[in-house]
C-alpha cells in the first residue's frame, strides 16, 4: 500500500528515541521529512543521517510556548510547509495525591500538556494550507488511572478530551486529529520505570504475563505503524478516534 507520505513534512515532538523514534524512523522509510524536536543529541543526528539529509534535528526540549513557536519557524524555513504533527514528548513524573504538591502537579502538566496544545496552536496556519492531519500520543493510564502520577494521568486524559476537541474544532479545515493509547510499551523510558522495582526482571515478566495477545509489550514500531497510516490520506476518513495498541491490555478478559 502507498501511503502517498513522500516529502511531507511532519514535526515530531520526542522524536529521536522510544516511540518517538520509531516514528520517524518509519516516516524515513515512507520518503517523508520529520522534523524531530528533541534534545537527544546522538540519536536526533542517526535518524538525520539515515534520512540522507531528508529530515531536521532541533535538539532542543519543549517546555514553553516560545519553543513550539521556534520549532514550526524552523521547519517552516527549510521546508516550507507542515502536513502533520505527532505530539508525543511526555514523561511519568510519578507526581502523585500523597507523593506530590500542586506546584509539582502544576509542573508536571505543564510538562507533558503544555506543549500538546502550543505545537498544534503555532502549526495550525500550515496545516491549514496542507489539510494537514494530528496524531496525539496519550496513555491507557488516561482511562485506567495507575496511581501516584496525578499530573501525567491528568494530562494524559486531557490530550483525549484535546483530540475530540480539536476534530470538531478543525472539521472545516480537513485537519483529521487522532489519539493513539499505547499501554506496555519497551522504550528508554519503560526501562527507566521497570529499573525503579527491587527485582525488575521479576516485574517484566509479570507485566508481560498480563498481556493478552502474544504475551509481550507491544513495540515501538507497532505504535509508530498505527500514527503513521493515520497521517497518511490513507486514514482520510478517520477523525477525533481513541485507538488502543496495546495487544488488548486495557479491554479484554483479564482471566486470560
Ligand atoms: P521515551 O523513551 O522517554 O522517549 C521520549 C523522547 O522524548 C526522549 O528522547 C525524551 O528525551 C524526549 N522528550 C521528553 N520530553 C520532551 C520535551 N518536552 N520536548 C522534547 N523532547 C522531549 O518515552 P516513550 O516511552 O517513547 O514515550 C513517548 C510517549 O508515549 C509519551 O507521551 C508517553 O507518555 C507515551 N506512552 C508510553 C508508554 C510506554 O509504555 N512506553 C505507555 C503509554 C504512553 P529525554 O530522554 O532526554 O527526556
Amino acid at each position: 500500500m502507498n501511503l502517498h507520505l513522500q516529502d511531507k513534512v511532519i514535526l515530531i515532538s520526542g522524536g529521536a528515541k522510544g516511540i518517538g523514534g520509531a516514528i520517524s524512523k518509519g516516516l524515513i522509510e515512507e520518503g517523508a521529512i520529520p522534523v524531530i524536536i528533541d534534545p537527544s543529541e546522538k540519536e536526533g543526528k542517526e535518524l538525520v543521517e539515515l534520512a540522507v539529509g531528508k529530515a531536521l534535528h532541533l535538539p532542543w526540549r519543549l517546555f514553553s510556548a516560545e519553543d513550539c513557536e521556534k520549532a514550526v519557524l524552523e521547519a517552516v524555513r527549510a521546508f516550507g510547509r507542515i502536513d502533520g504533527v505527532v505530539n508525543n514528548a511526555g514523561a511519568n513524573d510519578g507526581v502523585g495525591l500523597e507523593k506530590g504538591s500542586p506546584e509539582a502537579f502544576a509542573q508536571s502538566i505543564a510538562n507533558n500538556l503544555h506543549h500538546y496544545y502550543s505545537l498544534v496552536h503555532f502549526a495550525l496556519p500550515e496545516l491549514k494550507k496542507s489539510q494537514g492531519a494530528i496524531v496525539n500520543i496519550s496513555s491507557k493510564t488516561a482511562v485506567t488511572g495507575q496511581g501516584g502520577t496525578s499530573g501525567y494521568v491528568a494530562a494524559k486524559g486531557a490530550q483525549l478530551a484535546l483530540t475530540r476537541e480539536w476534530s470538531v474544532e478543525l472539521l472545516p479545515y480537513h485537519i483529521r486529529v487522532n489519539a493513539i493509547l499505547p499501554a506496555e510499551v519497551y522504550t528508554p523510558m519503560y526501562e527507566s520505570w521497570i529499573q525503579t522495582f527491587p527485582n525488575p526482571e521479576e516485574k517484566l515478566a509479570e507485566i508481560n504475563h498480563q498481556i493478552p495477545l502474544g504475551k509481550r509489550m507491544t513495540t515501538p514500531e507497532e505504535i509508530a505503524s498505527m500514527a503513521i497510516f493515520l497521517l497518511s490520506n490513507r486514514a482520510s476518513h478517520i477523525t477525533g478516534q481513541h485507538l488502543y495498541v496495546d495487544g488488548g491490555y486495557t479491554h479484554l478478559d483479564r482471566a486470560l
